[in-house]
């Protein structure tokens, strides 16, 4: 193939060597752009003992992997990541950029896009060309969805959730060129990562969650919250919130769905006290089954549910619990 534009980039991401699947789900993205545009899907690695993992990134539609391999990588380093990628981008001058909406991705983006001179749009729910082959970066704005552009610098860079896109079908068959990265003796080295520590996550992970309970600003307070809680716990459901219930600390930011949070796609889901504003909704867009409880009967989230409780939380919440608790003793 012949390169007509810049190649669609992905920075992939690493954690003790195992690629995240959000970086996988770009790249299948990636490769959607990249046959439109007739161009390469290039993906940046950077990480310790990592080549094993490029057929990973090939099966997943990647044409050309740049490797960064070496001990000093093992670790997301901010600065050298950020030189490494930014010497490379203005080499191969990448039509796209896309980044993990990571907590490193979130880092990540707006150093490279700001010593590249480009935009950068942040938590988009898709990605389209548009007739002119400009990327089209949406997301929620205004109760839709909003297109933003950049169509006079290069890199397009964007970042993307896990689970907007969905995991591609490993294609064995397909195979790639693994570049390896020389790296200069003298990249910045003014911050360094020595360890990564991994929380214990408390619960049921929300991404994998089969129910999913959220709480919203309707909570009042954090006894009002501690209810909603309680609700998941019964139910043996994930709990996640939306902003206000981060923002007033009754939650953790870890938990928060949407746009710039979790995308869940659960069998049901359960939103207590929230408005159904778009930028929470997303998050939510694959469930089976939702069920809002509110207590202004005009809420717009009655209108994105299968089902509508009219009510005020903090009565019907424990009354719920306790009849669910009656119905598991009865069975
Ligand atoms: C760029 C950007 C990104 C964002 N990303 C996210 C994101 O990822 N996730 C996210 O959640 N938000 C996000 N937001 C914020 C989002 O726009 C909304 O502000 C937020 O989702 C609203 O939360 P809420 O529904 O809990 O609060 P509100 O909109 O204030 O709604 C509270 C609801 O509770 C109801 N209520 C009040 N009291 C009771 C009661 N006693 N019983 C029952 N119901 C009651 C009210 O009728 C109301 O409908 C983002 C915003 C921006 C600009």
């Amino acid at each position: 193939m012949e390169d007509t534009c810049g190649p669609v980039w992905v920075i992939a991401e690493q954690i003790g060597g195992r690629v995240l699947a959000v970086s996988l789900q770009l790249i299948g993205h990636a490769r959607r752009l990249a046959d439109e545009l007739g161009t390469f899907v290039e993906v940046v690695l950077l990480g310790d003992d990592m080549g094993g993992k490029a057929q990973q990134m090939f099966a997943a539609g990647a044409d050309r992997v740049y490797l960064g391999d070496a001990p000093e990588l093992a670790f997301y380093q901010p600065e050298l990541y950020t030189e490494i990628i930014v010497e490379l981008a203005k080499e191969r001058q990448p039509e796209i950029m896309l980044i993990g909406s990571t907590t490193t991705g979130r880092e990540l983006a707006p150093l490279v896009a700001a010593r590249l001179e480009t935009g950068l749009t942040a938590h988009c729910v898709d990605l389209v060309l548009d007739e002119s082959q400009i990327l089209e970066q949406r997301v929620p704005a205004y109760g839709g969805l909003l297109s933003i552009i950049c169509p006079e610098k290069r890199p397009q860079m964007a970042t993307i959730a896990r689970g907007v896109f969905p995991t591609p079908e490993p294609d064995e068959n397909r195979t790639g060129e693994v570049v390896l990265l020389d790296l200069p003796d003298d990249l910045p080295r003014r911050i360094q990562t020595l360890e990564i520590v991994c929380g214990e996550l408390e619960g049921v992970p929300l991404e994998s969650a089969p129910i999913v309970v959220a709480g919203g600003a309707g909570a009042g307070d954090l006894e009002g919250w501690r209810q909603i809680a309680d609700l998941a716990q019964v139910l043996n459901a994930a709990l996640g919130c939306t902003r206000p219930a981060v923002d007033e600390g009754w939650a953790g930011l870890e938990t928060m769905i949407g746009q710039s949070g979790k995308m869940t796609s659960p069998e049901l889901y359960i939103g207590v006290g929230l408005s159904g504003e778009l930028q929470h909704m997303v998050g939510i867009a694959d469930a089976q089954v939702m069920v809002a409880i509110n207590n202004d009967p005009k809420s717009p989230v009655f209108d994105q549910v299968d089902y509508g409780i009219v009510d005020d939380c903090r009565e019907f919440v424990p009354v719920l619990i306790a009849k669910v608790k009656e119905y598991r003793k009865r069975k």
